[in-house]
């Protein structure tokens, strides 16, 4: 998916050493984005209250939406550099294409992991004869450094490994949770899952103490620690759990998303992850000269100009 804003906000990272007070649990609102012309997102992340969950720097949530008359998802080339995009389907099906030349239908419980690296484009739609709704999430890693200008690549995991627990069933997008592993590449310590719990579920996840954590419900309500979370909110937090006490009284689903907070400090603006104002001014370029981010080969629509920079000169901020 591309961030489709019109003028889309430079956004700096802090990184984790000056990372405010650190809120322990902090609910956050979503904010509704449209994207193109018909479709809107709640975009969780970034957010004004906190812009990364450990390297997880992007979330948008979607649907579910009746797609059944219209054409539904079309998001036509855009480039990418310096993440990964996860692209996560509840219901529905996407047509993934790429400048490698991947082409992947991705339906539910499937996972698209594109990583960016120093730059790569692709274009997003509904296949012809799509399913009626359309549910999911779109997700970005920020790369660290060492990751950051690697080739790009497409990965397609149609089955990743499940944590079943009675009224639990939790499915590893990347990282571990409770020994069950994903085989997803990732360049940063990182988790995320899709949980859902039966009706009257009761039960605890094991966390690493080292992560931030995120909760953002895709269906239904879920106690977390007390706190009834519905979609629409992402739940932050912080580092130094070892448990996650969940509890539904009717069946739901959520995303459980953690990493180590992120060292490095990001400069992320439009559809690229970079370091300095400068950087994200020649990946710009690039984009707009043509060639630089390959072509998307199937599409049938021209791909997305950058919007204009914003005036002045982008820095990062400090450190300190
Ligand atoms: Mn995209």
């Amino acid at each position: 998916m591309s961030n489709l804003d019109a003028k889309p906000k430079l956004t700096v990272s802090p990184g984790a050493t000056d990372a405010g007070a650190g809120d322990q649990v902090q609910l956050l609102s979503g904010r509704r984005v449209l994207l193109g012309e018909s479709s809107e997102v709640r975009r969780l992340l970034p957010n004004l209250g906190r812009r990364m969950v450990g390297a997880w720097c992007f979330l948008d949530s979607y649907g579910p939406d009746d797609i059944e008359a219209t054409a539904g998802m079309r998001v036509g080339p855009h480039p990418h550099c310096g993440l990964q995009t996860v692209s996560w389907l509840l219901d529905g099906e996407v047509l993934h294409r790429d400048s490698l030349g991947s082409e992947q239908v991705l339906r539910p419980g499937q996972l698209g992991l594109m990583t960016a690296g120093r730059g790569i484009s692709h274009a997003e739609e509904s296949p012809p004869g799509h399913p009626p709704i359309l549910h999911g999430a779109q997700l970005w890693v920020a790369l660290p450094d060492e990751a950051r200008f690697a080739p790009p690549s497409f990965e397609f995991h149609p089955s990743l490994p499940v944590l079943e627990d009675g009224a639990l069933g939790a499915r590893v997008l990347i990282g571990e949770l409770g020994g069950a592993r994903s085989p997803a590449s990732a360049f940063s310590p990182l988790l995320g899952a899709d949980v859902s719990l039966s009706a009257e579920a009761r039960v605890e996840l094991p966390l690493e103490a080292d992560f931030e954590h995120a909760v953002l419900p895709m269906s239904g309500t879920v106690g977390v620690d007390g706190l009834a979370v519905s979609p629409g909110v992402l739940l932050y937090l912080g580092p130094g759990r070892t448990r996650l006490s969940l509890r539904a009284d009717e069946s739901c689903r959520l995303l459980l998303l953690g990493g180590t907070p992120f060292e490095q400090r990001i400069v992320m603006w439009w559809n690229f992850v970079a370091r300095s104002g400068e950087e994200i001014a020649a990946v710009r370029e690039e984009w707009m000269g043509g060639g630089a981010f390959g072509e998307v080969h199937g599409y049938d629509g021209a791909p997305i100009p950058a919007p204009e920079l914003p005036p002045g000169t982008l820095k990062a901020r400090g450190r300190s």
